[in-house]
């Protein structure tokens, strides 16, 4: 067995890397110009929406101000059209809503931009120490939000016959335990699962025989159904079903940063239509007026609300990424999508495109190889940590002798920023600064997804939406079962 270039065990000096106070550390700042390319958005044609709404008049008015166009903020506008085309022409003055999407850089160039590309949601992990926090039933709930999530985009996908639009494969996922704490914490969340009456008929563990057979790789490791996809292309798709729902209602002003928000005051010289809206948005092309605001801006939370800043907060953490040819083909290297190390390492291969005979494998983590820093408190996505590029380089190799060429460069590179909270759970719900527990009616977030937001983020949108479009009824909004009540930013208030 070769020896892996990686540093295992690590979690927990991450766990306590994230719960460090910070002093000198400024607030996130807005996202940086000039990012990192990403296979996902610089492949030709893929990011059609580009630079939409980036030139000519602004929208100057609105209900609702998304600020932020990845997967959370585009999935918030698609519940929301689709929650009030369900309400009907009773649906309490909610019909002609108008939606405005910020966007600081390009469409959807955040983590979404720039991910791993993975759709895996938990079947069982994790259940043990979550347990432990919240109790059981918050555990059950952290699980059927991943599973609802993961589970509602495919259905989505399939019922839009969007398969081929979005490249979604269904290859299942494994997990590959590389040291004897990993099997004994794996087994122990399995069997705590099982004991809450968690569905684990779909869990596999397989033997270290079994993965090499199968894989190549001398570990033992766990199956589980999954898919992965092409992210950006979810979100466009769900851009373009929101617009086909919302036409002009539905407004999207890429290159936009928000700069700053601030309560509307009624003066003397307020417009008539300002004076009926809460919230003035600053950006450099001129102010927005709305009366809601979601915070769809995870990393960069803080830039906007600096109470969310620090450990009790949202922590920007880059992430890095490869996307390095296979040397052995797609048969070999198999359609599964896989973690390791404690879920510090991801990689999948992409679906073969043209004349391809090898995959391109897109592979993510190395951030261990920088702790105690671990990549904590930068947004800066323009440019790779190459200490994290050594360590990428190396594993699959190392981990796969034999379907990997050593030394063999990869053709791209890039980073993105994860928004990363020491309960590893986003803040989902209204705003709530515990300073000021009032200053901030009708702005609302989704944030904090912990660089595990493909099986979240949809889902947690859909519940802030049910929210905003609950409060414009003047209805009580029902938090839904699958959701963890431990999200819920009044919930968050003591961390
Ligand atoms: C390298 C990397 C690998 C990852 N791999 C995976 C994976 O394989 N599986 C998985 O489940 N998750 C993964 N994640 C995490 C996942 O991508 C995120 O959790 C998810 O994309 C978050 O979506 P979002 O819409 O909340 O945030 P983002 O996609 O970051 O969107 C936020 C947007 O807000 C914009 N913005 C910020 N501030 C402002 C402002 N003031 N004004 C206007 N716009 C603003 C940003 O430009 C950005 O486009 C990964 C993340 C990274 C970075």
């Amino acid at each position: 067995m070769s020896t892996l270039p990686l540093v295992l065990n690590a979690f927990a000096e991450e766990q306590a890397a994230l719960e460090l106070p910070v002093q000198s550390v400024p607030a996130a700042a807005l996202p940086v110009p000039n990012p990192t390319k990403s296979f996902w958005i610089d492949t030709p044609g893929a990011n059609p929406l580009a630079k939409e709404g980036s030139e000519g008049a602004l929208t100057h008015d609105a209900d609702i101000c998304i600020v932020g166009s990845g997967i959370t903020g585009v999935s918030a506008a698609y519940h929301i059209s689709r929650l009030l085309s369900e309400q009907g022409e009773d649906g309490a003055g909610a019909k002609g809503l108008k939606i405005t999407i910020l966007e600081a850089r390009d469409f959807c160039s955040g983590a979404t931009g720039r991910n791993g590309g993975h759709l895996t949601p938990a079947f069982f992990q994790g259940v043990v120490g979550y347990s432990a926090l919240y109790g059981t039933d918050e555990a059950v709930r952290a699980i059927a939000l991943e599973q609802h999530t993961a589970s509602e985009i495919v259905k989505l996908v399939k019922d839009t016959g969007a398969e081929a639009a979005v490249d979604l494969v269904e290859g299942g996922h494994t997990t590959l335990l590389f040291t004897e704490p990993e099997v004994v914490a794996s087994k122990a969340d399995y069997a705590a699962a099982q004991a809450a009456g968690i569905n684990v008929s779909d869990v596999k563990f397989l033997t270290k025989e079994e993965v090499k057979e199968t894989y190549g790789a001398e570990y033992p490791g766990i199956h589980t159904p999954g898919h992965n996809l092409w992210p950006l292309k979810l979100v466009t798709h769900l851009y373009n079903l929101t617009k086909q729902t919302l036409g002009p209602d539905l407004t999207l002003h890429t290159n936009t940063p928000v700069t700053s928000i601030a309560a509307i005051s009624a003066s003397a010289d307020s417009s008539a239509t300002t004076a009926s809206r809460r919230w003035n948005l600053t950006t450099p092309r001129g102010p927005i007026a709305c009366s809601y605001v979601l915070h769809a801006t995870n990393a960069y939370a803080s830039h906007l609300l600096p109470h969310m800043h620090g450990p009790s907060g949202i922590i920007p953490t880059r992430g890095q990424i490869i996307a390095l040819r296979s040397a052995a083909p797609l048969a070999e290297i198999t359609k599964s999508s896989w973690d390791g190390n404690e879920g510090f390492e991801y990689w999948f291969p992409r679906p073969l495109a043209g004349e391809e005979t090898e995959p391109l494998v897109i592979l993510g983590g190395g951030r261990e190889s920088t702790r105690p820093k671990f990549e904590l408190y930068t947004v800066d996505d323009a440019s790779v940590n190459p200490v994290v590029g050594e360590t990428l380089r190396k594993f699959l190799p190392a981990a796969f002798p034999g379907k990997y060429e050593p030394g063999r460069e990869p053709e791209m590179e890039w980073t993105g920023i994860m928004g990363y909270t020491k309960t590893r759970d986003p803040f989902v719900g209204p705003v709530i600064d515990p300073a000021k527990p009032d200053a901030y009616k009708g702005q609302y977030i989704a944030a904090g997804f912990t660089g595990h937001g493909m099986p979240r983020t949809y889902g947690c949108a859909e519940a802030v939406a049910g929210m905003i479009v609950a409060d414009i009824a003047g209805k009580e909004f029902t938090v839904p079962d699958w959701l963890p009540r431990h999200h819920l930013t009044k919930n968050r208030l003591n961390e």
